[in-house]
Formats: C-alpha cells, sequence, structure tokens
C-alpha cells in the first residue's frame, strides 16, 4: 500500500536577503547567516552569525574579524 505522491514538492529556491551582510543566500547557506555563532570576547560581534564581519578594528575574533 504505497501511495507516492505523483507532485514532488517545489524545490525552495527562493533567495533571501541577509539583513546582516546584505548577500543574498539559498537554502545551503543559510545557516551561515542566520545562526548565531557565540564567538567570544568581543561584545560587537558575539551572536552574530558566521557571515557578519565585525566593525570593531581590533576585534579579535576568529570567526567575524573584519578581512579586508
Ligand atoms: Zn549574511
Ligand atoms: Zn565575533
Ligand atoms: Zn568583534
Amino acid at each position: 500500500m504505497d501511495q507516492l505522491p505523483t507532485q514532488q514538492p517545489e524545490p525552495r529556491v527562493e533567495r533571501q536577503s541577509c539583513w546582516h551582510c546584505g548577500e543574498d543566500y539559498g537554502p545551503d547557506e543559510r545557516a551561515r547567516h542566520t545562526e548565531p555563532v557565540q564567538c567570544g570576547p568581543c561584545i560587537v560581534c558575539a551572536g552574530k552569525p558566521a557571515c557578519c564581519s565585525c566593525r570593531l578594528m581590533y576585534c579579535v575574533c576568529e570567526v567575524h574579524r573584519y578581512r579586508g
């Protein structure tokens, strides 16, 4: 008794704009733009997603440190 759905679910390819970094991202990149990273002592970027770059010049955070 297998009732396979004839219609496949539509792939959700809609891209959203990240309000942190302004980039558009797809579903596979979503975690990078939405999941908070508890990075360290820097209070400016703590809890921000990995895509953020810290605006603090002396940020020591590996994840958010600004890479110009
Ligand atoms: Zn982002
Ligand atoms: Zn950080
Ligand atoms: Zn920082």
